[in-house]
C-alpha cells in the first residue's frame, strides 16, 4: 500500500512541479555561485599579488649593491635590504646576480647558499631571457599553493638607454590567506544555497499544492460522474484557467445529468410502450442474439425473458431449418409462423426490419410479432363456408337437373312418372330456396343488420303456445310407429323475458324440430322450463339417435350435420342450430348440448332474467 502510494506521488505533478523548481533553483544557484566564485578568486589573486610586490625602490637599492665589484660588502647590503622587507605572505625572497649566483636569501637559518650557483631552472631562463616570470605552484608536499615571482633587476645608475641586468629577485609567497578567504565564502555560499533549496523545494510544494488540490477535486467530481454520482459540486477556488475548468465541470455535470435522465426517461417510456404493446417484439443484436424480448412476445414463445436474452432468435421462432440470419437480413418479408400447441392455437405473423446505422452498419433486427390466429380462423371458415354453399347448392341442382333431363327425354308424356318427378323437383327448389333464406338471414346477423324487436314476455306460455302446436302436428301425423309424446316439466311461477318473440320460437321450433326428426322410433320429448337466481333455462330432451361425443362441440356449425346423407333426406340444411345460436347470443343467452350417443339428447337455452316480484314492479312504479 505504501509503495503504491508512494509511486503515485513520484508520478504525480505535486512532485514533478516541486522538483522542476528545485532543479531551477539548484541551476541558478551553480551558475551565480560559479560566477561568482570565480570573479572573488580573480579579486582576491590581483590583491594578493600587489600586496606581495617588492617595491620598486628595494629593487634598485639592490640592483645598486650588485652592481659594485666588492661581492662581501655587497652580500651584507643586501643582507640589510631583505631582513627589512616585513611582508607575511611572502615566505621567501632570493637575490641572484647575472651568473646565477645567490647573494641573499631572507631565509636566516639557510644563509649557507649564499655564494652558492642557483639550480632553479625558471631564475636561469629569466637571466639568461632577461625577462620578468611568475608562477602560481601548489606543493603536494604540505598541501599550499605559492606564488613565485622573478623579476629582473636593472642598474638604473649607468647611463644611456640600454640599462644592464644585474641580477634577479626571486619571490616565492604563501597563497594560503587567499584561498582559505575563497573557501570560508564558499562554505557559507553551500550553506546559503542548501538552505534556498530546501526553503525553495517547501514552497514548491505548497504551491504545487496549491495548484493540484483543485486538479485532484476534479478528478474525483468526474470520476463521481463516470459512477453516475451528479451530486456533488467541485469547489471553484478561483477566477483562473484552473476555475473555469472547475465551473465548466460542474456545468458539464449538471448537463450529463440532464442527458441521463432524459435517456433514462426516453428508455422507461420505450420499455413501457414494448411492455404493453399487444403485438410481440423481439430485438437482436448483430449476430441475431435476442436482447430485448418483450412480455408479448416472450407470452408467445413461453419462455421467460430472462431465459430468452442471448438466444438466437432463429432457435425462438424455431426457424432454424428453413432460414438462416442472412436470409432474415436480406429480405425482410413477413413469415407465418405456427406455435399451435395442445393446449393452444397461435399462429403469428413475423415482420422482421433491420436496426441500421446511416453508415449502413446493421447493428441488429427487430422483429414484430402479430397474433393472427383469429384472422386466419376466421379465413379459414369463410373458405370453409364458401366451398360448404357452393357443395350445398350443387347437390339439389344436379338432382334438378337430371330429372328436367328426364322429363324433357319424353317423361312429361308418361302420366305415371312426371307428377312424381315435378314433385321431386319442386320440393328440392323449396329446399334450396329456404336454405338461401337462412343464409340470408344468418348473413344479416353476421353483419348486425338484424332488428331485434324486445318485448317482455311470459315464457311459459309462450313456450306452451309452441309446444300444443306441435301436439296438433304430431296428432294429425297418422303413423303410429311415429307416436311422440312431449312431456312438460314447468315451474309453477310465471318467468317474465325479454325477448324478440319471432325469433325465439324459430329457435324452439328447430329444436323441436330436430327431437323428432333424430328420433326415429318415437319416445317421449320432455320440454323443462326453471329459473335459477338471473336465468331462465329451457331444456328439450329427446330419446333418438343422439349425437358422438366428437361432434358436440360441431352441432353449432353452419353446415354441420351428423349423418350428411340422412340429414339431406329429411330435407335439412345444417343451418338450423347455427342460427339458432347467433338468435340466443342476440338475446343475450346461451345454447348447448348434452347427448349420449343411441340414446337421446338435451339441448338447453339459458336467457338472462331479472325476478320481478309483483309487489316489486308496483313499488317502482309508485316510486316512479
Ligand atoms: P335444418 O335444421 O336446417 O333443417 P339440420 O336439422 O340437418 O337442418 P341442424 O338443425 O343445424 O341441421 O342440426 C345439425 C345436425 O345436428 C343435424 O344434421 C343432426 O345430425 C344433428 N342433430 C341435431 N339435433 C339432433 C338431435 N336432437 N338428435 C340427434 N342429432 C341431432
Ligand atoms: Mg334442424
Amino acid at each position: 500500500m505504501f509503495r503504491f502510494k508512494r509511486r503515485n506521488f513520484l508520478k504525480s505533478i505535486n512532485f514533478k512541479i516541486a522538483l522542476v523548481f528545485a532543479l531551477l533553483l539548484l541551476i541558478t544557484l551553480e551558475i551565480v555561485g560559479a560566477i561568482f566564485v570565480r570573479q572573488l578568486e580573480d579579486t582576491n589573486l590581483r590583491q594578493f599579488k600587489s600586496q606581495v610586490q617588492i617595491q620598486s625602490y628595494v629593487d634598485n637599492s639592490i640592483a645598486e649593491q650588485l652592481a659594485t665589484s666588492s661581492t662581501s660588502k655587497a652580500n651584507s647590503q643586501i643582507k640589510s635590504i631583505l631582513s627589512d622587507i616585513n611582508n607575511s605572505n611572502i615566505d621567501e625572497v632570493q637575490v641572484i646576480d647575472n651568473k646565477g649566483i645567490i647573494r641573499g636569501t631572507n631565509d636566516i637559518n639557510d644563509q649557507s647558499i649564499i655564494g652558492q650557483k642557483t639550480t632553479d631552472r625558471n631564475v636561469k631562463n629569466a637571466i639568461y631571457n632577461n625577462r620578468s616570470y611568475t608562477k602560481n605552484t601548489y606543493d603536494t608536499q604540505n598541501n599550499s599553493r605559492y606564488y613565485i615571482s622573478i623579476v629582473p633587476l636593472y642598474n638604473s645608475s649607468s647611463t644611456g638607454n640600454n640599462s644592464q641586468l644585474v641580477g634577479v629577485l626571486y619571490v616565492r609567497a604563501n597563497m594560503k590567506s587567499v584561498y582559505n578567504t575563497i573557501n570560508n565564502i564558499m562554505v557559507i555560499f553551500a550553506g546559503a544555497s542548501l538552505i534556498a533549496i530546501i526553503l525553495g523545494l517547501a514552497i514548491a510544494i505548497v504551491i504545487a499544492r496549491a495548484i493540484t488540490k483543485p486538479i485532484e477535486e476534479m478528478k474525483q467530481q468526474t470520476q463521481r460522474i463516470a459512477r453516475g454520482d451528479y451530486a456533488g459540486q467541485v469547489r471553484v477556488y478561483s477566477d483562473d484557467e484552473l476555475g473555469q475548468l472547475a465551473s465548466a465541470i460542474n456545468n458539464l455535470s449538471i448537463r450529463v445529468e440532464e442527458a441521463q435522465e432524459s435517456t433514462e426517461a426516453e428508455r422507461r417510456r420505450l420499455d413501457s410502450v414494448l411492455a404493453h404493446m399487444s403485438d410481440g417484439v423481439i430485438a437482436t443484436d448483430r449476430r441475431g442474439n435476442i436482447t430485448i424480448i418483450n412480455e408479448t412476445a416472450s407470452d408467445f414463445m413461453d419462455v421467460s425473458a430472462e431465459k430468452a436474452i442471448g438466444n438466437s432468435i432463429l432457435d425462438m421462432l424455431q426457424i432454424r431449418d428453413d432460414y438462416s440470419l442472412r436470409d432474415l437480413i436480406e429480405n425482410q418479408d413477413e413469415l407465418t409462423l405456427d406455435f399451435s400447441s395442445n393446449e393452444r392455437d397461435l399462429i403469428l405473423n413475423a415482420y422482421f426490419s433491420l436496426i441500421q446505422r446511416e453508415s449502413g452498419f446493421i447493428s441488429g433486427l427487430v422483429c414484430v410479432l402479430h397474433d393472427v390466429t383469429e384472422q386466419q380462423k376466421i379465413d379459414n371458415d369463410r373458405k370453409q363456408f364458401v366451398s360448404n354453399v357452393s357443395h350445398e347448392l350443387r347437390t339439389p341442382l344436379t338432382s334438378l337437373r337430371s330429372y328436367i333431363e328426364a322429363l324433357s327425354d319424353g317423361a312429361w308424356k308418361d302420366p305415371e312418372v312426371a307428377p312424381g318427378f315435378l314433385k321431386v323437383t319442386q320440393e328440392e327448389t323449396d329446399r334450396m330456396i329456404r336454405m338461401i333464406n337462412e343464409l340470408l338471414s344468418l348473413s344479416r346477423m353476421d353483419s348486425g343488420t338484424t332488428r331485434v324487436d324486445m318485448e317482455l314476455v311470459n315464457i311459459n306460455e309462450m313456450f306452451n303456445y309452441v309446444l300444443n302446436r306441435f301436439d296438433m302436428i304430431l296428432k294429425k301425423d297418422d303413423n303410429p310407429a311415429k307416436y311422440y309424446t312431449i312431456k312438460r316439466e314447468f315451474t309453477k311461477r310465471d318467468l317474465w323475458v325479454e325477448i324478440d318473440t319471432d325469433k325465439f320460437t324459430q329457435v324452439l321450433d328447430n329444436i323441436m324440430n330436430n327431437a323428432i326428426k333424430y328420433s326415429p322410433d318415437g319416445g317421449v320429448i320432455t320440454c323443462r322450463l326453471l329459473e335459477t337466481h338471473n336465468q331462465v333455462i329451457i331444456s328439450i330432451s329427446d330419446q333418438g339417435l343422439g349425437i358422438p361425443r366428437a361432434d358436440l362441440t360441431h352441432v353449432f356449425d353452419r353446415f354441420f350435420r351428423v349423418d350428411k346423407a340422412r340429414s339431406r333426406a329429411q330435407g335439412g340444411t345444417g343451418l338450423g342450430l347455427a342460427i339458432s345460436k347467433e338468435v340466443v347470443q342476440m338475446l343475450g343467452g346461451r345454447i348447448w348440448v348434452d347427448s349420449v350417443e343411441g340414446h337421446g339428447s338435451t339441448f338447453y337455452i339459458s336467457l338472462p332474467y331479472e325476478p320481478y316480484e309483483e309487489e316489486d314492479l308496483w313499488d317502482d312504479d309508485s316510486q316512479a
